[in-house]
């Protein structure tokens, strides 16, 4: 299991590391060190219906001006495509400055 339960926090499937759900951030759904996440959506985020359960990489952002920034994850199985929110701890500029320097 991926998102093991334990007083709130699940361990991430890449990484390793133990990760607090944010207290108001509920629908925290990836790890906010490397920021993979995990497939357990299927038709849009939080509905929880997929049993595909793999690793999913962040492969791109998309800047929304106004408006909050959005993390695409791909799974790394069926390479399905899902859309999630940035949470506010999130090392996003990381994850940014990662991805100018390989482009
Ligand atoms: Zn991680
Ligand atoms: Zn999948």
């Amino acid at each position: 299991m991926w998102f093991k339960m334990i007083n709130e926090t699940f361990c991430c499937g890449n990484c390793g590391k133990e990760i607090e759900i944010h207290p108001e951030w509920s629908a925290r759904n990836h790890c906010p060190y490397c920021l993979y996440s995990k497939h357990l959506d299927k038709d849009f985020p939080g509905d929880r219906k997929s049993d595909c359960e793999w690793l999913m990489s962040p492969v791109d952002i998309d800047y929304k001006k106004n408006k909050w920034n959005m993390i695409k994850h791909r799974c790394m199985k069926c390479w399905k495509e899902i859309l999630n929110k940035v949470a506010p701890d999130d090392e996003f500029l990381e994850f940014v400055k990662k991805r100018n320097k390989t482009v």
